[in-house]
């Protein structure tokens, strides 16, 4: 189960929506179970990143979701796919996104309190969020 949270800009009426929280598919696994499918979910660095953790060690967990980034420098929203790996109670691996623009690590951000941000069209502050619905991924 995750949230949709819609955007749209007031200024050039630019749309988008983010996603945050758990999918059907992108949930907390074994990293072996997740290797054993078909599908490959994740970026592909990412997955082969975890085919060469569970190639030494056999007892990694995963967990996955969407997250909201934003850009310290551009101020504008990604959401993004964050992989992180355990092994037991130690994260061994998190994810780490950088801007597509400026090239600046991205800040997870908590989106439930944002209600602006930049747009990614006009950049603008005029970028709002509509509504936020519960949406159910398959
Ligand atoms: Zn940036
Ligand atoms: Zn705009």
């Amino acid at each position: 189960m995750g949230h949709a949270y819609f955007y749209r800009c007031e200024h050039c009426g630019f749309e988008q929506s983010f996603n945050e929280g758990h999918g059907f598919l992108i949930h907390s696994q074994p990293v072996k179970a997740y290797l054993s499918q078909k599908k490959k979910l994740f970026h592909y660095k990412t997955h082969n990143l975890l085919k060469q953790l569970a190639s030494k060690n056999n007892n990694l967990y995963l967990k996955a979701g969407f997250q909201v980034y934003k850009c310290p420098k551009c101020k504008v929203l990604h959401d993004k796919i964050e992989v992180v790996v355990f092994d037991d109670e130690k994260i061994i691996h998190k994810s780490s996104f950088r801007c597509n623009k400026c090239k600046t690590r991205l800040k997870l951000t908590n989106i439930h309190r944002l209600k602006n941000a930049i747009c990614p069209s006009c950049h603008h502050k005029t970028f709002r969020r509509v509504t936020s619905a519960q949406q159910l991924w398959s």
